[in-house]
């Protein structure tokens, strides 16, 4: 059993395999190959693949993809569908009313639809065919500071071999200490390092306070002969039902290849009651007799769940900080009103690039040298795009019909809308007590699930078909800090809303039988790595940490 922790050096290190780190590396790399610049790059990626952690909608629009790589389809890039038609739906409870128009922000013409996983595996080996050193299995444990404390220098990765009583077993490996001049944060949405590296440098200082979605996703198979065979449009987007006026979110159906189709609801985390199951809606979209209509007869072939921050422009925080730069939905690059942040991430991770090879041609690496990425971030599309949307999330938190109204007056100013700049409240706050609503009307509407194990699967079916895995010897990665609150206080006055907003049902409130006392049983081997916990927990006691690298869902088609 070896304790000795290792060092690696790079010149860059990139910390996650989203769409903007890949972009950014393979970006960095193109760069660097004009100037005859030899940089030595790695990416690492808690996954055990490349792709296995990547979940999103999606609909990719390709502006970020053709300046990156103009010949991306000749180079294989994995494409499901062309967009060849739309559709904008409001669902009542019984019915389906389209819309006769999309709003703008929301057309797809020209995308292409894809399968995330797929396509960053495919931009992995872009990259590695570029030079850069790719790690999977391996999740970033620990931000390391240089010796003024405030200068990042790298990653320490989680140790592997530790059991569940946090000692080293005879497998123990120790995390490394991955060194680097700059390192690129692009952790997807709530990143857990850069949740460490915000309370030591308040990256988010001054900003809109970050607010989430949950989105769930299931790809299912159908058959041979389905809605799309004869519909124009192969990508629809729900509002309403099950979700109603007050929780905002809705529904998605893409096409893919191979009689498959992406379904999916997002779900804002600024909802106010603690009885709403956010697996429980998902799976009422899909009972909705026009969604039914088009999945029967199909089949479930994955399933998984991630948080989407919809913060946009007023939540972006500061992008450079001496020795790194943050990316992608990390920094809250995401088109809200668009519903997309794949091409946005992309932008984010190459403007990211092109101001780190600047710093490397200055020879500094400071947040004012790499602040270039700030200013590039500024004149780009890419701004442009989320300055639009500013106000959108906080329109979106209102109660209708003030929502609506904000809503059309922002869709006619640009984006600016009655008030600019408009505060929302963080998503843990919005929870309303018991005795303010929730139960009567929520319990009773999840009373009646007939599971088939085929179409309609429960949570724990959904856990299996997102393939996830974690050893199960290992410390808990879900740090709950006071657990008598949660069956004290948190069960009295919000009925223990973390075995509801969980959709993988990692949290469970059992009695004992002995002393009849309430307790919490946690099942960390079910977690989707989703984490919509640590954000909608009204008490702020969960902390989600990296569970040992290569563990969490192994998605292949989402
Ligand atoms: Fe998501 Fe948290 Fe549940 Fe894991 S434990 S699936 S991160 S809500």
């Amino acid at each position: 059993m070896t304790t000795t922790r290792e060092q690696i050096a790079f010149d860059v290190l990139f910390v996650g395999a989203g769409p903007a780190n890949l972009a950014g590396a393979v970006h960095l790399m193109q760069l660097a190959k004009r100037r005859n610049l030899n940089l030595e790059v790695a990416l690492i990626e808690k996954g055990a693949e490349v792709g296995s952690h990547a979940l999103s909608g999606a609909v990719l629009n390709p502006i970020a993809l053709k300046e990156l790589m103009p010949g991306y389809r000749e180079a294989g890039c994995p494409i499901e569908k062309e967009v060849r038609g739309e559709a904008f739906c409001v669902l009542t409870e019984k019915s389906c009313f389209s819309v006769p128009f999309v709003p703008k922000y929301m057309r797809n013409q020209g995308f292409h639809i894809i399968s995330l996983s797929k396509f960053v595996r495919w931009l992995g080996a872009v990259a590695e065919d570029l030079g850069v050193n790719v790690f999977p299995g391996f999740a970033g444990q620990e931000v390391l500071y240089g010796q003024d404390d405030k200068t990042v220098i790298g990653i320490r990765t989680g140790d592997k071999g530790i059991g569940k009583d946090g000692k080293p077993k005879a497998n123990f490996e120790p995390g490394i200490d991955i060194l680097a001049k700059v390192t690129v944060l692009g952790e997807g949405a709530q990143g857990a390092l850069l949740g460490q590296m915000e309370r030591k440098l308040s990256l988010f200082a001054g900003q809109v306070p970050q607010t989430f979605e949950t989105g769930m996703k299931e790809v299912i198979q159908l058959p041979e002969k389905n809605y799309f065979t004869s519909s124009a449009a192969n990508t629809i987007h729900t509002l309403g039902y099950p979700l109603g006026l007050d929780t905002h979110g809705g529904g998605f159906i893409y096409e893919m290849k191979d009689n498959r189709l992406a379904l999916g609801l997002v779900v804002g985390l600024g909802y106010g009651d603690p009885m709403l199951d956010l697996y429980e809606e998902f799976m009422r979209f899909k009972k909705h007799p026009f969604v039914w209509d088009l999945i029967t007869n199909g089949r479930v072939v994955e399933q998984g769940a991630r948080v989407i921050g919809n913060g946009g422009y007023f939540t972006v925080p500061r992008l450079a900080v001496d020795g790194a730069v943050v990316v992608g939905a990390s920094a809250s690059m995401l088109n809200a009103p668009g519903l997309k942040g794949i091409h946005t991430a992309m932008k984010s991770g190459m403007l990211a690039a092109e101001a780190i090879l600047e710093a490397f041609s200055k020879g500094r690496f400071t947040q004012e040298a790499l602040a270039h990425y700030h200013d590039l971030f500024e004149s780009s599309w890419l701004k442009k795009e989320l300055y639009v949307g500013r106000n959108f999330a906080q329109a979106l938190s209102r109660k209708a019909p003030l929502k609506f109204i904000h809503l059309g007056v922002q869709y006619l100013t640009g984006g600016r809308g009655l008030f600019d700049r408009m505060s929302i409240e963080k998503d843990a706050k919005t929870l309303r007590p018991l005795k303010h609503g929730g139960p009567e009307t929520s319990r009773n509407k999840y009373a009646r699930h007939d599971y088939d194990d085929a179409l309609l699967v429960d949570k724990l079916t959904g856990v299996y078909l997102s393939k996830t895995q974690h050893r199960e010897d290992q410390p808990c990665h879900l740090v709950v800090h006071d657990r008598d609150l949660c069956v004290n206080e948190c069960f009295e006055i919000y009925g223990s809303p973390c075995t509801r907003f969980c959709p993988g049902n990692v949290y469970e409130i059992e009695v004992e039988e002995k002393t009849q006392k309430r307790r919490l049983k946690l099942n960390p081997s079910n977690c989707l790595h989703c984490k919509t916990c640590e954000i909608k927990d009204p008490y702020g006691n969960i902390t989600w940490t990296c569970p040992e690298g290569g563990d969490g869902p192994g998605y292949t088609v989402a």
